[in-house]
């Protein structure tokens, strides 16, 4: 690991403005994903600046019935808070179905939404990577892709987003509030929050340099049958090959997003009015022009195959 300062900042515009003016600085909350990078020397900052004393670690109702829930809430508190697991299952749900208890004790909000891809190949500093280092080359691209992406590929990059919690988040049609250096604060949709790889994938976020994550907001609940589910090469501690999350209301409309498939959470709300029609019809839409390799062509049909078992599970629940 290489050398680095750290400082607490004190106040949101002291965070923003110390990263903002030293260059190759970053914030650091829970550090549960940042902190490895640094160990294998693919992040290498020269300053952390410690946001986890902003202030940013309540849940709070909004004035439209929804929630706001600061930056630094960990994964455990957001899992555990007693109107998420009400009316947000499918929040509670994804964060629970993620990393370890210990994991998600240190893990915030927002950092969990800026985690980055598990590609075999950003971790192997001997190998070339787009996202590690800008042009040199995918390794991933004709090499082992069984985890990788399978929609919203380039010929640039073709890994997945690997969280559980964000997932969730794009089917609740949630919100990311933010504020700049110079004070300027910004509120990005979820779906525009998370880009695809293009020809830039180490440019993973909406975010602007030096722009730090405030909260995330839910809107007003939208009842339902909540699932989140998993599927993945062991039962637990393991990033998913596919996940859907899914709303599913008495009669049969509602919401799906995938995880596990893309550089983002995959939703595309056109596919959701084929729900009532089953699992198949809404996968030919959402999967749409998918560009899977010979080694990950399974993701199309297990995607199917579970948003199937989640329709099914939806309706038992509601009979
Ligand atoms: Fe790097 Fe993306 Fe290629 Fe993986 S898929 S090696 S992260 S450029």
């Amino acid at each position: 690991m290489r050398a680095f300062t750290y400082q607490k900042a004190k106040t949101v515009a002291e965070a923003a403005t110390l990263v903002a003016r030293t260059p190759n600085a970053k914030f650091i909350a829970g550090g549960t994903n940042l902190l490895d990078l640094m160990k294998l020397e693919i992040e290498a900052p020269v300053a952390l600046i410690d946001v986890n004393h902003l202030g940013l670690n309540k849940i709070e109702a909004t004035q439209d019935g929804g929630l706001r829930i600061g930056a630094m809430v960990t994964n455990t508190d957001l899992a555990s808070d007693a109107r998420v697991r009400k009316d947000y299952g499918v929040l509670a749900r994804a964060i629970l179905s993620g990393a370890s208890a210990q994991l998600r004790n240190k893990a915030t909000t927002a950092g969990n939404l800026l985690q980055r891809t598990r590609c075999p190949y950003f971790y192997d500093t001997n190998m070339a990577c787009n996202k590690r280092v800008p042009g040199s080359g995918c390794s991933a691209i004709g090499g082992y892709t069984r985890q990788l992406a399978v929609i919203g590929v380039s010929e640039s990059c073709i890994a997945t987003y690997p969280g559980d919690m964000a997932v969730a988040m794009r089917l609740l049609d949630a919100s990311v509030e933010t504020v700049a250096s110079n004070g300027a604060k910004r509120v990005i949709p979820i779906a525009d929050f998370h880009r695809l790889p293009g020809n830039t994938p180490h440019i993973e976020t909406a975010l602007a340099p030096g722009e730090l994550i405030t909260a995330v907001t839910l809107p007003k609940p939208i009842g339902g049958v909540h699932i989140y589910q998993k599927v993945r090469d062991r039962s637990s501690y393991a990033f998913a090959l596919v996940s859907v999350a899914a709303v599913i209301q008495k009669d049969g409309s509602g919401r799906v997003a995938l995880g596990g498939m893309s550089h983002k959470p995959w939703r595309v709300e056109a596919a959701e009015a084929n729900l009532p029609r089953g699992a198949k019809a809404v996968t030919d839409v959402l999967l749409a022009g998918a560009k899977p390799t010979s080694e990950n062509a399974f993701k199309v049909i297990l995607a199917q195959r579970t948003l199937a078992a989640v329709i099914a599970e939806a309706s038992r629940s509601q009979a």
